[in-house]
């Protein structure tokens, strides 16, 4: 870079990143003093962010709610929710801000120029000229502010971050990440909660809030990202004349400064909620949590992820093995946060009692002892090593820019040390350092160092208390009423009238001249082309081969389909756990541990899943087709061997290890809860729609509410049950893995084609040919309207039904809708004014439609909104302006650039779904042609969805009691 454009400029470095096959530019902007870092390649999925340095000054959520304000409005951009606009009507691959404990980060991507610069200048004008200085509205949005409805009414708290937070302390998992990382730094600003404590964010002032921004979001703070196929000058230039020249360069104290370390660990003890009627015995969380230098030291930065690798989270792995055989713990898992300036390395026991603690820290630390003496196994270490180099070099982030997740990682050291922003970027020489390492007693002085004689260290432990969530509820609301008795009328009403005004400020539409500054692109500039198909019918043998020849540099991506249409419906709940249970059980030879570092030593790993199709051309029928399904990616050479450790797994695994089996079962319940509780809302909407759908219903019952409830009688019952669950085991598996059965999907360069069919055919030879008794199921579905009761301090309120059954067309303006709903219906009456993170809907082509909300405050007022939607459509009157956002913020979504693999399994799913060309091109022109008629037409097809009135609701225990004439059952979760 050596042009008279960018004179305003100083270069600091210039780096040859081979190993991303990317060039690395470190630039300073002389006048304003704002840090830039360039990658450059041939990426066409281009990411630009602006991030600010930020260490929280207490746990009031300021960097967290200042995150959310700047995106409301600023001097260029003044409507009230550009953000929100440019979601809708953006082709952006990504767009977002983030709130970490140090910083704060405000990325965006885009395939397309225009897009990306509009998007680039929205951010820039939000972060240095936001509105927040005008009026607090927006604070109190945001962040938080009384409510107050009439006089009499109930003083209440809202804001969208306030209840954003309620929801994120409400699972356990939540409060322990939070500790360990307070109880660790209780000197620097990790001692504090960046996101913002429900019980501390109400006493955030507006003059603080406005304060931080003053202090933090400057230029000289800043950290800008380019990354791309770009003309990187013209960007530079632009962002010199248009915003940092503008600032001088200030002095910012924001450095993140180190913790002193302990002389001796620490102990911490907290409680989280449980329900009523949850136990709590073996409910508690015991984690040994320890400081592992700095996240400057590349080689310890990486280390570490191996050592968790090797001794934590691989099944098997010691430190899992020992803690399990001591009867530590259902679930055992480790931790390694190497995004702070002193990473952490945690060992968590969930579902331990308070009395094991002393038993915990001594099975760990004799386990280490023992590991240090007698070496760890080099398989794991070099498992460990290729697990993270092969995803390094893979770089498939699945629907995330891969140039987001490099300058996400560039801050893992850039925030640190302002000359080192590629530090971890470039991993290929540690790598190779990594694996030389396995032969000397590297990783045991490691072990020995950071681990046993370490005393920068803590002890948390989170403990089960019943009615703690209604014992804080109940306080908040005597506070807010003994609040409220001290005040004088005059104070009251003004409660009242500011009430108003913020719902006035936040029902008044924003002007059309306002929404104008923000850049749309046409609908004429997006292509009516849709993404090819890459599906290549061949055999191997007498078994049908689906080949997707696309580039995948060197990688195959193998997949083997087994249907499992001959099922007896008893035996559908089984299917799950067999699922659940191979490859992390004993085979004929190799131990479980063995077996997946065998596996990890030479691939990129071995999964398995259950998954569902259904032929499109005969929805009506409502057949479908489930599968059980186990896929490999690993180099061609390596793919012979892939198949024979797929082999042993199908086909010799032992099904009667009655001790894994039940510690698997315990497992599987943990995991299970936590899932209902961080993500309740995929949960309810199945279960909501298995009340008319067969398909759903087989869902619920492999991996819902019903597979739960399955779960736990057979971990609860072992001893009665267990004879029956071996046995339908390996019933299912003689039944399930057959030749006759089997389809397969591969992804791969064309020349590595063949090979691969002659390995599957010889496979195929190995499967199960006796003759099984076929039953086929049936499922029947009733509509149950259920509330299921959590300790949780919100809900997840989802609504579903069938418009195909009643009668409806599905139409390609149905994805149009999505967008409308969720950037504007719902997400201004659920999200803005009813304080919930987060809404969605969905409408398919199996004429399956919802609504679900995420972390919601309300419940009835909720389903009313939903109720409201047809009305709504009937009297849909938009702009062509906003027309056209939304048929771009549609195509969006349909849009995402896909990696290789993701380019094999759409094509796989097309296939099985009998989903043609022709029907994606029919598609795509009704949402490009769609005109606001159609979108009005709509009305009609979410009416029928809303009339089948099948509601699923999982929340807070004494919110659904409130409300239980909704339900037609109302009962606990666990
Ligand atoms: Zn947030």
């Amino acid at each position: 870079m050596d042009s008279k454009k960018l004179q305003a400029y100083e270069l600091i470095q210039e780096r040859d990143l081979s190993g991303i096959k990317a060039k690395g530019t470190l630039l300073r902007h002389k006048k304003s003093g704002a840090r830039i870092a360039l990658i450059e390649n041939d990426d066409d999925n281009k990411v630009f962010s602006i991030a600010f340095r930020t260490p929280p000054e207490d746990s009031t959520g300021l960097p967290h709610i200042l995150e959310h304000s700047v995106l409301c409005g600023s001097k260029e951009f003044p409507a009230k929710d550009p953000f929100v606009e440019l979601v809708k009507g953006s082709l952006n691959t990504f767009l977002n801000a983030m709130t970490y404990p140090d910083k704060t980060v405000y990325p965006i991507a885009s395939c397309n120029d225009q897009d990306f610069q509009n998007l680039m200048h929205v951010y820039m004008d939000a972060v240095f000229y936001p509105n927040i200085y005008e009026s607090d509205k927006t604070f109190r949005q945001e962040g938080w502010s009384y409510e107050l409805e009439d006089p009499d009414g109930e003083l209440k708290y809202n804001g969208v971050v306030y209840n954003e937070m309620k929801g994120a302390f409400s699972s356990p998992d939540g409060v322990l990440d939070r500790m360990i990382l307070n109880s660790l730094f209780p000197d620097t600003s990790y001692s504090n909660e960046s996101g913002g404590d429900p019980d501390a964010i109400p006493s955030l002032t507006y003059e603080d809030f406005l304060n931080f921004h003053r202090k933090y979001y400057h230029p000289s703070n800043s950290y800008i990202y380019l990354y791309g196929d770009m003309d990187m000058e013209e960007k530079l230039q632009w962002l010199d004349e248009k915003y940092l020249s503008r600032f001088e360069k200030a002095e910012i104290d924001s450095e993140i400064r180190l913790q002193k370390p302990f002389n001796e660990p620490v102990e911490w003890k907290r409680y989280y909620s449980i329900a009523a009627n949850e136990s709590e015995e073996m409910n508690t969380y015991l984690s040994y949590n320890k400081v592992i230098g700095t996240s400057l030291d590349e080689k310890l930065y990486l280390a570490f992820s191996i050592l968790d690798y090797a001794l934590l989270s691989a099944p098997g792995a010691p430190l899992k093995k020992a803690l399990t055989d001591a009867g530590i713990g259902h679930d055992i898992l480790g931790s390694y946060d190497n995004g702070i300036y002193q990473p952490t390395f945690s060992v968590i026991a969930k579902n331990a009692e308070e009395s094991q603690k002393e038993e915990f820290v001594r099975v760990i630390e004799s386990t280490l002892e023992k590991i240090v003496k007698e070496g760890i196994d080099p398989d794991a270490l070099t498992a460990g090593i290729n697990y993270h180099e092969f995803r390094y070099r893979e770089a498939d982030f699945g629907s995330y820019p891969k140039g987001l997740m490099y300058g996400l990682q560039m801050f893992d050291s850039w925030l640190y040390d302002e000359e080192s922003p590629f530090l971890h970027i470039e991993a290929l020489d540690t790598f190779a350092f990594l694996k030389e390492q396995i032969s000397t007693s590297y990783y045991e002085d490691l072990i020995q160092k950071y681990l046993l004689d370490n005393t920068h260290a803590s002890i948390v432990m989170i403990c089960p208390k019943k009615g703690l969530t209604a014992e804080a509820d109940q306080k908040l609301h005597q506070k807010l009423q003994d609040y409220k008795a001290g005040l004088s009328r005059e104070e009251v009403e003004k409660l009242v009238q500011d009430t108003k005004d913020l719902r006035a400020y936040q029902e008044e539409p924003t002007p059309p001249e306002i929404l104008e500054k923000i850049p749309v692109l046409k609908v004429s500039d997006i292509s009516e082309d849709i993404a090819p198909i890459y599906n290549e019918e061949q055999k191997a043998g007498d078994v049908p081969c689906i080949c997707h020849p696309i580039d995948t540099n060197g990688i195959g991506y193998l997949t083997l389909i087994f249907d499992l249409r001959t099922l007896s419906e008893k035996e559908i709940p089984y299917a799950g756990l067999l699922q659940a249970v191979l490859g992390i059980i004993d085979t004929e030879h190799y131990e479980y541990g063995k077996l997946f570092n065998e596996i990890n030593r030479r691939t990129g790993g071995i999964e398995t899943s259950l998954e569902m199709y259904t032929d499109v051309t005969k929805v009506k029928e409502k057949e479908f087709r489930p599968t059980f399904e186990i896929k490999t990616k690993a180099m061609y050479g390596q793919l012979p061997f892939a198949l024979s450790m797929m082999e042993e797994i199908l086909m010799r695994s032992v099904l009667t290890d009655e001790k894994r089996i039940k510690e698997i079962l315990d497992m599987l319940k943990s995991r299970l809860q936590m899932k209902f509780l961080s993500a309740g809302h995929s949960s309810a909407v199945l279960r909501a729609m298995s009340y008319s759908s067969p398909l759903a219903r087989f869902k619920d019952m492999t991996n819902g509410i019903e597979y739960y409830e399955t779960v736990s009688r057979i971990a609860d019952h072992f001893e009665e049950e267990k004879d029956r669950l071996m046995e339908m085991l390996q019933t299912i598996s003689r039944k399930v893995f057959r030749k006759d059965r089997m389809i397969v999907s591969y992804t791969g360069e064309p020349e590595s084609k063949e090979p691969v069919l002659q390995e599957i055919e010889k496979f195929s030879g190995c499967l199960h040919t006796e003759e099984v008794e076929e039953s086929g199921f049936q499922l029947a579905c009733a509509k149950k309207n259920e509330g299921f009761q959590t300790s949780s301090k919100v809900q997840y309120v989802a609504m579903a039904g069938n418009f195909i059954d009643a009668g409806a067309e599905y139409h390609g303006a149905l994805q149009i809708l999505k967008v409308i709903m969720g950037y504007e219906y719902l997400w201004q009456n659920i999200r803005v004014k009813g304080g919930a993170y987060g809404c969605m809907s969905s409408f398919n082509k199996l004429g399956e439609g919802y609504f679900v909300s995420y972390r919601d405050p309300h419940l009835k007022n909720t389903l009313e909104i939903y109720q409201g939607v047809t009305e709504y459509l009937r009297n849909f009157d938009v702009s062509d302006r906003d027309m056209t956002k939304f048929i771009i913020g549609t195509i969006s979504n349909m849009d995402q650039p896909m990696t290789p693999a993701t380019k094999g399994d759409r094509s796989m799913n097309l296939y099985m779904n009998h989903v043609t060309e022709e029907m994606i091109r029919k598609e795509r022109l009704e949402v490009l042609r769609a005109t606001q008629q159609d979108i009005r037409n709509l009305a009609d097809i979410v009416e029928k969805v809303l009339q089948a009135d099948q509601i699923c609701v999982i929340g807070n225990e004494d919110k659904i009691e409130q409300e239980k004439e909704i339900f037609t059952e109302v009962k606990a979760l666990f």
